[in-house]
């Protein structure tokens, strides 16, 4: 199968490689040849990284990068393409942009997919004439490692368009759920709601982050906590899709006082060395304030 990803950064390179060791031919485009260098070398890098752990060979390496194709012309890339995944930065504008483009220079059959992690795949695809053929595949960060790919199903699909995106989720080794378009999906929704009712259990003092993330880890067997969750994420990025599930869903997302503190004091989490923790080289160090707990 023919795959055009559009995008090379944290994801579009992702997806790249992932479609590209399951056997598929991958164009994957972005708008500076230094952009695609970077996506390129952030693949080379995971597959170094899987062949160094024994987990990828030497021949399978070579194999994959020579399935992988580059361009920085949109026209280069899409056309003769089976299915496009647009990985493009997260704006509305830009996605039914995109989407509208690749229509131009698609065949009558190509699956469209958007790999927003919130935005409406009913409203992008609204840019379509054939509307019928886009779909949302949501892959999760970082993508060769993590196995779920969320199929989100906007209002327009067609039943041949879930199915091929069914088919081809299974085909790329991944694990698909299916959810209807609704914002935060299923996994933003459920995922963000555990981490804000953690901010206002800390807002109300009952307990210290590493007690509430302990708690989660050792009592209900989540690999890392709400609160280190969210420092991971980024505070900012927290805040954004509070404020959009808010607006959608209701008062249940109203973002905590103390989570646009941090935002406003520019503790953004992990990035910027503290947020709910203090962090150096990517490690826990400390809490940020005093939770009693030292
Ligand atoms: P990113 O900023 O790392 O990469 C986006 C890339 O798109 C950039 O390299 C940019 O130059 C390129 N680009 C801009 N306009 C383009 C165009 N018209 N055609 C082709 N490329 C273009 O962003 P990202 O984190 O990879 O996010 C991409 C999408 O994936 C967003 O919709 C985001 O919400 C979603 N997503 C991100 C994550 C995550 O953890 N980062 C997880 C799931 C989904």
């Amino acid at each position: 199968m023919n795959v055009c990803v559009l995008g090379a950064g944290t994801m579009g390179h992702g997806i790249t490689q992932v479609c590209a060791m399951a056997g598929h031919e991958v164009t994957m485009r972005d708008i500076e040849e230094e952009y695609v260098e970077n996506g390129l070398d952030g693949i080379r890098g995971n597959l170094q990284g899987g062949v160094d752990r024994g987990k990828v060979t030497e021949a399978e390496m070579a194999e994959t990068l020579d399935r992988i194709d580059t361009a920085v012309d949109l026209a280069d890339a899409v056309p003769g393409a089976d299915i496009v995944i647009e990985a493009v930065p997260e704006r509305m504008d830009l996605k039914k942009q995109t989407f509208e483009d690749v229509e131009a220079l698609a065949g009558d059959d190509t699956v469209i997919a958007s790999n927003t992690s919130s935005l409406s795949i009913t409203e992008i695809a609204s840019a379509l004439e054939h509307d019928e053929r886009a779909v949302g595949l949501h892959f999760f960060n970082p993508v060769h490692i993590m196995q779920l790919v969320e199929i989100v199903v906007p209002e327009q699909a067609s039943e041949e368009t879930v199915a091929f995106a069914e088919t081809f989720v299974d085909g790329i080794d991944r694990e698909p759920v299916t959810v209807r378009d609704s914002a935060g999906f299923a996994s933003s929704r459920l995922g963000v709601s555990l981490g804000v009712e953690a901010i206002r259990m800390l807002e109300e003092g009952v307990a210290s982050p590493q007690d509430i993330d302990t708690a989660m880890e050792l009592g209900y067997n989540h690999p890392m906590g709400p609160i280190e969750l969210g420092d991971v994420v980024g505070l900012d990025v927290r805040l954004d899709i509070l404020e959009y599930l808010r607006e959608e869903l209701g008062e249940r997302f109203r973002p905590p006082q103390l989570l646009k503190q941090k935002v406003r004091a520019g503790k953004l989490g992990k990035k910027t060395g503290e947020g709910f923790y203090v962090w150096e080289d990517g490690e826990i160090v400390g809490t940020s304030g005093d939770w009693g707990d030292d």
